[in-house]
């Protein structure tokens, strides 16, 4: 229904969706809280030593879940989730008329909504942990804090660096590319990558993501802007990703609870992994060039993979999250991470964040934003409940370095992608993170891909020796 709702369904239909979705919503909690579900599976977990590993993760993942929500009376979930849809109706007019005013008392609801569900479902938590938590398994401020602080002060100054020297040349991938020819150059890519269209569909949608129905039946978006012609290739890569982890799920875990990517970071280090680590590589400009060049001729045919390269990794700070480079992605996320801890906690509220955000900003990023849309308005996340999520996608690109460093020693990655073979690149990732579902938590399954425990600094390595290279530092 929510594929629907974002590709084809009429805008009026939303009412009656929102209505079957929940009352859908009131039937799964029902089902979830049946005290002899609960029985059955607390049953099997005082017998944990005597059950396979796939039935244990299943009853203790399952029972998580039945208790987060036997613990939110079922009127305080109905109230949140009847907040959360005039919430983003609100966001999505603020935005639109850049009125911050507009969404402010939304804003305000939603977090003190968050903060009480969050206190009812554990009591003895911090709020923002919990959330976090609920975001991604094992994650707290204990683990984030350091984490954005060891990248702040690793990437700051290279961004600082890095805008003293001259920019590349990104001039060509603006111009005139046809939708059609977009579209027909989105299939041959999804080709290259190995999805296979009997499994996985490509729709469009304004903003493009993936949506799971079972390991059989993925949904990819995309969004063709005729302007320019990366915006959709790295759409594709990055959806595609995601795609490739649900196609590679082990067919044992098809209608299992645990028949779904690990979580929101491990997938976010799926998606970014063919989007950065294969599609803003030197081997991919080689292999990509010339099969853009067979659909744009006249907009790329002087182009070498060598400025191809440079323009598609070309660094500076700007204002979208999504559309920041590979260097500055994290310091937006690191903006949202600070301001919801705050808000949470209570040391500000909706009203401070316009303020707040500019000032964090002109920290990290050394601009601020001229107005409220492109500024504090500018993602969905806040407005749906999406609160202790940002930093998912700071994590998915940490361990998507830790997971490239080590693949590294067992496969040619560059030669690989060079030669149009991203075959094997999958092969591993699916043997290593995909085929295990929901089975091991994020950590277990970085330290059993990787053989270590998770270790930002390779993203930091990763980073500074890619840029430092490029911009000959
Ligand atoms: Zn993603």
């Amino acid at each position: 229904m929510n594929f629907d709702a974002m590709t084809a369904a009429p805008v009026n239909s939303a009412p009656r969706r929102a209505e079957t979705l929940a009352a859908l919503k009131a039937e799964e909690r029902k089902l979830m809280t049946d005290r002899e579900l609960i029985r059955a599976l607390e049953t099997l977990l005082q017998h944990a030593d005597e059950l396979d590993e796939k039935t244990r993760r299943e009853a203790e993942l399952t029972r998580r879940e039945a208790l987060r929500l036997e613990r939110i009376p079922a009127d305080a979930l109905a109230e949140h989730n009847r907040l959360l849809g005039v919430a983003s109706a609100a966001w999505r007019e603020a935005k639109k008329r850049d009125d911050f005013g507009l969404f402010r008392p939304y804003l305000q609801g939603v977090f003190e909504s968050s903060r009480r569900l969050a206190l009812l479902a554990r009591p003895e938590s911090d709020p923002y942990d919990t959330l976090l938590d609920e975001n991604e398994e094992g994650m707290s401020r204990a683990f984030l804090d350091p984490f954005f602080r060891g990248l702040r002060e690793a990437l700051v100054p290279l961004i600082g660096r890095i805008a003293k020297r001259p920019k590349p040349d990104a001039s060509f991938l603006h111009g005139h590319f046809p939708r059609e020819k977009q579209l027909a150059f989105s299939r041959e890519l999804m080709g290259l990558m190995g999805i296979d269209g009997r499994r996985c569909a490509l729709g469009e949608a304004e903003h493009p993501y993936t949506t799971f129905i079972s390991r059989n039946d993925v949904r990819m978006t995309t969004h063709v802007y005729e302007d320019r012609v990366h915006a959709n290739m790295f759409s594709i890569l990055h959806e595609g990703g995601h795609a490739l982890y649900e196609l590679g799920i082990s067919e044992e875990l098809e209608g299992s609870p645990l028949g779904h990517g690990a979580s929101a970071g491990m997938h976010e280090s799926q998606s970014r992994l063919y989007e950065n680590l294969i599609g803003r590589s030197r081997g991919f400009a080689e292999l990509i060039l010339p099969v853009l060049k067979r659909y744009f001729p006249e907009a790329l045919g002087g182009v070498s993979p060598a400025e191809f390269f440079l323009a598609v990794n070309r660094a500076e700070p700007s204002m979208k999250r999504t559309e920041a480079d590979e260097l500055t992605y994290c310091l937006h996320v690191m903006i949202r991470y600070e301001l919801e801890k705050a808000l949470i906690r209570g040391d500000i509220s909706a009203e401070d964040v316009p303020r707040r955000w500019n000032a964090l900003c002109g920290e990290y990023l050394g601009i601020v934003p001229e107005t409220d849309s492109e500024g504090c308005l500018q993602d969905m996340h806040w407005g749906s409940g999406l609160i202790g999520y940002f930093p998912t996608y700071a994590l998915g690109n940490a361990y998507g370095a830790q997971i490239l460093a080590h693949m590294k020693k067992e496969l040619d990655f560059d030669g690989l992608i060079s030669a149009g073979n991203i075959e094997p690149i999958t092969l591993w990732l699916r043997e290593h993170i995909h085929k295990y579902g929901m089975l091991k938590t994020p950590a277990d399954l970085i330290r059993s891909a990787s053989g270590e425990d998770f270790d930002p600094r390779y993203y930091v390595d990763y980073l500074t020796s890619k840029f430092s290279k490029l911009y000959r530092l």
